[in-house]
């Protein structure tokens, strides 16, 4: 079917309108009428080709934060219909027999890894596809890999759910953020600002670790009950043992031993950043305390959806600032200077007009 959508047509050149085709549904396929689409930060990695070793497949049409209606189905699905309200996040399939995909960690497939939303191939009848996300009109997607939004959530702001959401929602879950546990989260952007939101229903004491104490008021009023600023190193003395899950959403380089040193006994300080550089830490501070420091990748699409279902029981949304589509070179060059509280979403229905209809 001809589609249209916003693609970078070579690494690090702007997005412009790019007609294209998808595949017409297959018997388990949903075709899904793209209503609005969260910008992450990791789709401006990928259109610059930042990410190294990664094959990167242009043109790239970005967008892995994906809320819309159900146009049509194949003829085999059994979970969604016409008109239901549906979401798709970063993959769009997985080799579904490998142990993790079997436990619905098909975030940690090891069967080749799980097919990503875009800037990926899927092998669709036995030809390789690149998969294009959801800065676009219409989406094809496996009814396995769909999620439904429930009921009362807004596509506009449940969107980001879709990564922000569900990429602190599982290692809280993990790391069994709840009451009595002392939660911390670094850096509060779109990733962070979900953590303060997710952690804070979860009845978890939040704490908000920042560069300065710019947006201190902010961090309260998302649910933090402590903020601290880093730039202050009398801090790292205040708060040494005392969380036990720390998790860190900067992806620049930090100092690891002043912040393990913050942790509790059995603490962890979890990364669901990339910092550019290797991480160095020192053994002892580990050793002492058995602390530990781990890393945690989206989440299943059965823990994604316990997600988007927790987040409506808890009246949880994004905080968004929503663009038309044309903005969306502008939107990215305000993501690089962190200027957007806290998630830029995309109204796909209302600024992307096809031309080849
Ligand atoms: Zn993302
Ligand atoms: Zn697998």
């Amino acid at each position: 079917m001809k589609v249209c959508g916003y693609a970078a047509q070579q690494p690090k050149t702007p997005l412009s309108q790019f007609e294209f085709e998808r595949r017409e549904p297959r018997d388990f396929d949903v075709v899904i009428d793209i209503q609005y689409c969260g910008i992450c930060h990791s789709d401006i990695h990928q259109v610059n080709n930042e990410w190294e070793g990664a094959n990167a497949f242009f043109p790239m049409v970005p967008g892995h934060e994906i809320t819309g209606i159900v146009s049509d189905i194949g003829a085999k699905v059994t979970r969604y219909k016409k008109g239901n309200k549906v979401a798709v996040g970063c993959m769009v399939d997985s080799c579904r027999k490998c142990n993790p995909c079997i436990n619905s960690l098909e975030q940690y497939c090891v069967g080749g890894g799980p097919v990503l939303t875009y800037n990926d191939e899927e092998n669709i009848d036995g030809k390789k596809i690149t998969t294009h996300g959801g800065y676009s009109n219409k989406i094809v997607v496996d009814e396995n890999y769909v999620l439904s939004v429930p009921e009362g959530l807004p596509l506009d702001k449940a969107a980001p759910l879709l990564c922000a959401g569900i990429t602190l929602y599982s290692p809280l879950m993990h790391w069994k953020a709840g009451p009595g546990k002392k939660v911390a989260i670094i850096g509060l952007g779109g990733l962070g600002h979900m953590g303060v939101k997710i952690a804070h229903a979860l009845g978890a004491e939040v704490t908000v670790l920042s560069h300065s104490l710019k947006k201190q008021e902010d961090a309260k009023r998302l649910g933090a009950d402590k903020f601290y600023a880093t730039s202050d190193p009398r801090i790292f003395h205040t708060l040494a043992g005392y969380f036990d899950i720390i998790i860190n959403t900067v992806s620049v380089n930090l100092d690891s031993n002043k912040y393990l040193s913050m942790l509790t006994l059995d603490g962890a300080m979890v990364l669901v950043g990339i910092p550019e550089n290797q991480m160095q830490f020192a053994a002892p501070i580990l050793v002492g305390s058995r602390r530990s420091i781990a890393g945690s990748s989206i989440g299943g699409i059965k823990e994604t959806q316990e997600m988007l279902d927790f987040c409506q029981k808890n009246n949880i949304t994004c905080d968004i600032e929503k663009i038309s589509i044309d903005k969306v070179n502008e939107a990215y060059k305000r993501v690089l200077n962190s200027d957007v509280k806290y998630r830029f979403v995309i109204d796909i229905t209302n600024s992307l007009k096809c031309n080849n209809k």
